[in-house]
């Protein structure tokens, strides 16, 4: 009986055309459908979220985002330091063992260089289309919600000099006004930034009063901002801070001068909330800082928007020059200390991290790339038209009408 059935499947074989292809040759063909379809799945998903940002707006930025962002943040918020920094490292400390393992076990099988290659491009593209997904679905797709100005209802017709100039005074008169509350009118006193615990507090509170930015930024349960441990070689990147979708979590600089704390943990806070473009994570830093009650995170706000002189400067050189002259010597020394502190990191490093963030930028759709960040005075110019550079609070909640 045995017998018959070993001839008959001996006979099904030999006939059999599929048969004819060698096996690896089959997992070759499988495995190549597999990268085409992993591959294809994040760009799909890319592709549809551009077509479609009131659907991404609602379903996903305003439907089930905060439900992933909070929950992946209350895990990591479990760890005092960054879970994706210690993931990072374990992950570049484990790379040469990979790399050992894995040209010791290929050396095991009989099989050509080139079949070995194939293979680990395949893997590799698998894995990569995978990650890509992985990100898409877990924070990525915030890029393609729809433009803050527009949820907003902001006039985006270009300012003139003079509406320029109004703007940016205001600003500047705001800057010099917290810089002595901060200081308490003494310049000796280098201002209380220390305290990142009651910073963060105050930031938290903030947003959880806004009534102007759209839903979840005033949702809390996102993960903590916390200092990277590598603050130095993050500083050689010209990074000051960055948000993990893996982790949920808005890593910052603490070495960075004080009066920027509060706007780069309140930028990357934004981040955490869904804001994923540059501009409108400092936009909304911007926000949350200036209404805040806290005098730090007002001048740290304000003076993250004095951004806007520079397209003063482009737009009435004169005019500029004459504003500038405004500034007092306080802020100044301050934006002093910022220079100097990012001039200490500059070279080829912080040049590579500004390329490796373009490129990131540009291929999730920001076609600016990293100008993205100055693009940040077109919606605080937006938000002077619309509010006059006061963000509603919850008890005036009811005058605001936000378009969505
Ligand atoms: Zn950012």
């Amino acid at each position: 009986m045995s017998c018959v059935l070993m001839s008959t499947l001996q006979v099904a074989e030999n006939s059999s055309p599929e048969y004819e292809v060698r096996p690896n040759v089959r997992d070759a063909r499988r495995d190549w459908i597999a990268v085409i379809v992993l591959v294809l799945a994040p760009l799909v998903v890319y592709g549809s979220a551009r077509i479609f940002p009131e659907l991404v707006e609602r379903f996903y930025s305003r439907g089930v985002y905060p439900y992933i962002g909070r929950s992946i943040g209350s895990v990591s918020g479990l760890l005092p330091f960054s879970l994706a920094e210690l993931g990072l490292l374990c992950l570049l400390a484990l790379t040469p063992v990979f790399v050992f393992w894995y040209i010791k076990s290929v050396r095991r099988r009989a099989e050509s260089w080139s079949v070995r290659a194939g293979v680990l491009l395949r893997r590799s593209l698998c894995a990569l289309g995978i990650l890509a997904l992985v990100f898409q679905l877990m924070w990525g797709l915030n890029y393609g919600r729809l433009p803050l100005a527009s949820t907003l209802a902001f006039d985006r017709s270009r300012p003139d000099a003079a509406e320029l100039e109004h703007i940016a005074h205001e600003i500047v008169d705001q800057t010099n006004r917290y810089y002595h509350v901060v200081h308490n009118d003494d310049p000796s006193k280098g201002g209380s930034f220390d305290d990142q615990a009651a910073l963060e507090k105050s930031i938290e509170e903030s947003y959880s009063k806004n009534r102007l930015l759209p839903w979840p930024a005033s949702l809390g349960g996102f993960a903590s901002p916390k200092p990277v441990l590598l603050h130095d070689l993050m500083a050689r990147f010209g990074i000051a801070g960055m948000y993990s979708p893996f982790t949920g979590e808005p890593n910052y600089i603490e070495t960075i001068p004080g009066f920027d704390l509060p706007s780069t943990m309140a930028h990357e806070m934004a981040h955490a909330r869904g804001f994923a473009r540059e501009d409108e994570a400092d936009f909304v830093s911007f926000v949350i800082c200036t209404s805040s009650s806290d005098p730090r995170l007002k001048y740290s706000g304000y003076l993250s928007g004095l951004r806007v002189l520079s397209q003063l400067a482009g737009s009435d050189p004169q005019r500029y020059r004459e504003l500038a002259k405004l500034l007092e010597d306080g802020p100044k020394r301050d934006l002093k200390a910022r220079y100097e502190f990012w001039a200490r990191y500059s070279g080829k490093t912080s040049y590579l991290g500004n390329r490796v963030n373009d490129f990131y930028l540009k291929a999730n759709g920001i076609k600016s790339g990293v100008k993205n960040y100055d693009e940040v005075s077109a919606l605080i110019i937006g938000y002077f038209r619309r509010f006059k550079g006061t963000s509603p609070q919850e008890e005036d909640y009811a005058r605001v009408i936000v378009t969505s």
